[in-house]
């Protein structure tokens, strides 16, 4: 009896002691698409663990290749470089991820427009440059995503108009981070987190815990305006201190408004809790446009997300399914 127990016990250890040893989480941060790029997750297996972070790490660098308006061989760079002149057919990918954009641009009154690129391209805010306003407004009849002529039978786009570019950084971090949590889904990772800049999806819980998502004081790097107990969700938060510059007392940052091609001013930061880290990007952008009201009033009637904004009192707004 005492023997076969024995027995029993060293079978019990030998599958479950190389379990136990390799589970953990497995992290790896990088700089991809202009951010950073954040990773954690839980994993039986070293190799799946460590094949899993590769895999999103590659994902993020195709989607940069794709869609980067920086690099020459994009496909959004080509796009942009003849879709003025002649029809140019896309990939499925880009074509949907456009399309979608579109959407939200009627969801929220024009306040997401990716053709912001139009005027938006004038501006580099590591060289602390900006357009005069001639400059802004020769260009900014162009700014409107109704110029965006979409062919969905042979996925081709036409721009209506000739000074059109489109950008799509307020979108494509969190399609990046959607894609990623898809990646895993199919490796059979159950815990994780991904995040690029500002966007974050997070899988499961934190094994036991939720995860602790940080939302950070716009106005001071090493300080968290609110921390929020997460799981199976995603947040973005769009802030004016990603990028920016400051000259004569005023701040030149990247959330553009599409009526006046400067930046929004009425709030420092947005974020957005939903399911889809893709409508979260865009959302938490098109709510800083929109300000407190009227962002407001569109997470209000838009079911399954919800806001926090700090305005530019530095006072916090809620949703109201966050305070029911
Ligand atoms: P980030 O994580 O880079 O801070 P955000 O989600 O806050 O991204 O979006 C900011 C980016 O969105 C800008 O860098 C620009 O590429 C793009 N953008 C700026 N204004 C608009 C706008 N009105 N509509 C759509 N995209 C915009
Ligand atoms: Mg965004």
């Amino acid at each position: 009896m005492k023997k076969t127990l024995c027995y029993y016990s060293l079978f019990l250890l030998l599958i479950t002691v190389p379990v136990s040893i390799q589970a953990k989480w497995f992290e790896s941060k990088q700089g991809i698409m202009g951010t950073n790029i954040q990773v954690e997750l839980w994993s039986e297996s070293a190799v799946t663990g460590e094949a899993a972070i590769e895999a999103i790490m590659s994902e993020m660098h195709r989607i940069d290749q794709l869609m980067s308006p920086y690099k020459p061989s994009s496909e959004l760079s080509k796009l942009n470089a003849k879709a003025a002149i002649e029809p140019v057919t896309v990939s499925k990918e880009l074509f949907d991820l456009i399309s979608l954009a579109i959407e939200l641009s009627k969801e929220t009154q024009g306040a997401f427009d990716i053709t912001f690129a139009s005027v938006g391209f004038l501006y580099d805010y590591r060289e602390h440059k900006k357009p005069k306003q001639n400059n802004i407004n020769e260009l900014l009849p162009a700014i409107d995503y109704r110029h965006i002529k979409l062919e969905e039978g042979n996925h081709s786009i036409f721009f209506g108009h000739e000074n059109v570019k489109i950008d799509l950084g307020g979108i494509a971090k969190g399609h990046a981070v959607d894609n990623s949590i898809h990646i895993l889904q199919q490796t059979g990772i159950k815990y994780a987190l991904v995040t690029a800049g500002g966007d974050t999806r997070l899988l499961g819980n934190r094994l036991d815990k939720p995860w602790m998502v940080g939302i950070r004081d716009p106005r001071n790097k090493n300080k968290q305006a609110v921390v929020l107990p997460l799981a199976d969700i995603a947040l973005s938060t769009s802030g004016d201190y990603e990028r920016y510059f400051e000259e004569d007392g005023k701040r030149y940052h990247h959330i553009l408004s599409p009526k006046t091609g400067k930046s929004a001013f009425e709030v420092q930061s947005v974020s957005i809790i939903g399911p889809s880290s893709t409508l979260n990007d865009g959302l938490s952008t098109a709510v800083f446009v929109l300000g407190v009201q009227k962002g407001m009033d569109l997470l209000n009637r838009t079911p399954g997300y919800d806001g926090i904004i700090l305005d530019n009192t530095r006072k916090l707004h809620y949703s109201n399914a966050l305070v029911e």
